[in-house]
């Protein structure tokens, strides 16, 4: 009789392969059993490297332009004003717990990005960081609803993220992130016990929380670095502590139970950040009807239409969206202009420096070279600011092209575009053997294999 495989899922959001897989190895022993008897290497996220698409692009194995969407928010139409956010409901395709529900496997989710609101499963799915209560029976952030009174009477007020994460009182914000993190891995190591399943995936959110909100601390790099001996360690720490947890999971596991550690990107320091818009205007590109004198979005500026080609948003990466006649509103940029206008802005994208005058190194990606399909509105570029050192900055008022204050509030570090994959089949002892090459989609496939179900075609990664 063949023993009935599990699969858990242990998603680190923003886990950075520098620190699992090289600085802090030594320090995490839990993380270095499953790795050393396992396999292991980094993982490429997608274009944008951000929660949003990133887990759905694992999860369901498509791109952001075959999902799409393109971050948190997009653009509803192509009018100027519609803005949505991409919630549970933008994810039009499967993503691997609902493949494996209709094959009758039982599946739990805890906290996986675009979980809000929840869907039917066979099984349970507790909503994400994008649940706006965990008090609101009428809204409510699990299926079944019944989940709600069982995790509450677990762990009380159960936090799916960490609130005013961007804040300047660090002692609140580490206090919270482990007062999350507790909670969460209380009721995952329960339920992991407990519950009947075959397929069990959780997600955490605090590993990015403490990464935004503490890497000047962490970086001797960092521009902003800062010698404190309160916080130098405190992701270090961090990771030992969620290094401890995860030992506690794997002492309760069966050797029938392969166990992924992924994260959906990882770190990196925050050189500043680039005043997108700015620089718009500078060039000539946007013009605004009156310049405001203080931090203003670009969605709350006069824009003169008439005479605007070219306008962004902010984020960890810049949107950049051109007003094309026909297509905009008040369009202006000729259909079979949009080419030469694309190649002008990539090529100045692509040279522009720091304010001492050194290239930053920014790549410029058109969405239809990068994605299979393209759906949803996408941006017409796509542009990370010197590889991800920079963010980009969407608010206009600040006078110039380079600002080295958060308009979001304090945030110390961006995304990378590799997080980490770790693998671990009990029976296999694949004697931490690095792979490389990996990206995002290739996990989901992966996990229907160890589960003996069939791979979608249309899904766009390759099982390993
Ligand atoms: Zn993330």
């Amino acid at each position: 009789m063949s023993r009935r495989k599990k699969v858990l899922v242990i998603g680190l959001d923003c886990a950075a392969p520098e620190l699992v897989f090289e600085q802090w190895r030594d320090q995490l022993p839990n993380f270095r059993r499953v790795m050393n008897d396992g396999v292991w290497g980094k993982l490429e996220s997608c274009i944008p490297a951000i929660t949003v698409p990133a887990w759905s692009s694992m999860m369901a194995s498509k791109d952001p332009g075959t999902l799409g969407f393109y971050g948190f928010r997009n653009r509803g139409d192509h009018s100027y004003q519609k803005n949505t956010l991409a919630n549970s409901n933008s994810v039009k395709t499967d993503r691997v717990w609902d493949i494996l529900s209709r094959a009758g496997k039982r599946v739990i989710t805890v906290g996986v990005p675009q979980t809000y609101p929840p869907k039917p499963v066979n099984g349970i799915q507790v909503g994400c960081f994008l649940s706006p209560s965990t008090r609101n029976p009428d809204r409510p952030y699990t299926y079944p609803v019944s989940a709600m009174k069982e995790i509450e009477a677990t762990v009380g007020e159960y936090l799916v993220d960490v609130p005013n994460f961007r804040t300047e009182d660090k002692d609140y914000l580490l206090q919270q992130i482990y007062t999350m993190t507790e909670k969460r891995f209380k009721l995952v190591k329960k339920w992991i016990v407990e519950k009947e399943w075959d397929f069990f995936m959780f997600v955490e959110m605090g590993t990015d929380r403490i990464h935004h909100g503490l890497w000047k601390y962490h970086d001797p790099t960092h521009p902003k670095y800062e010698v404190n001996p309160k916080y130098n360690n405190s992701i270090r720490d961090y990771y030992r502590y969620i290094d401890g947890e995860i030992g506690q999971i794997l002492d309760t596991l069966d050797d029938d139970t392969t166990v992924f550690i992924v994260s959906d990107h990882g770190a990196k320091k925050m050189e500043g950040g680039i005043c997108v818009n700015e620089w718009l205007i500078r060039e000539g590109y946007l013009v605004l009807k009156t310049q405001p004198t203080t931090l203003t979005a670009i969605d709350r500026c006069e824009i003169d239409w008439s005479k605007t080609r070219v306008w962004g948003d902010g984020g960890y990466y810049a949107r950049i969206f051109l007003n094309v006649e026909g297509r905009e509103p008040q369009g202006i940029v000729k259909p079979d202009a949009v080419e030469v206008l694309r190649s002008e802005l990539s090529a100045k994208f692509a040279a522009l420096t720091d304010p001492q005058g050194v290239n930053i190194g920014t790549t410029v990606y058109r969405p239809e070279d990068v994605y299979k399909e393209v759906h949803g509105v996408p941006p017409d570029l796509i542009v990370y600011f010197g590889d991800l050192f920079w963010r980009s900055v969407g608010t206009v008022g600040h006078g110039s092209v380079y600002t080295f204050e958060n308009d979001t509030g304090p945030d110390d570090c961006n995304h990378a575009q590799f997080g980490i994959v770790i693998r671990h089949t009990p029976d296999a002892h694949e004697g931490g053997r690095e792979l490389t090459g990996l990206q995002l989609m290739d996990v989901a496939p992966t996990i229907l294999t160890h589960l003996d179900v069939p791979i979608p075609a249309d899904m766009q990664g390759k099982a390993f």
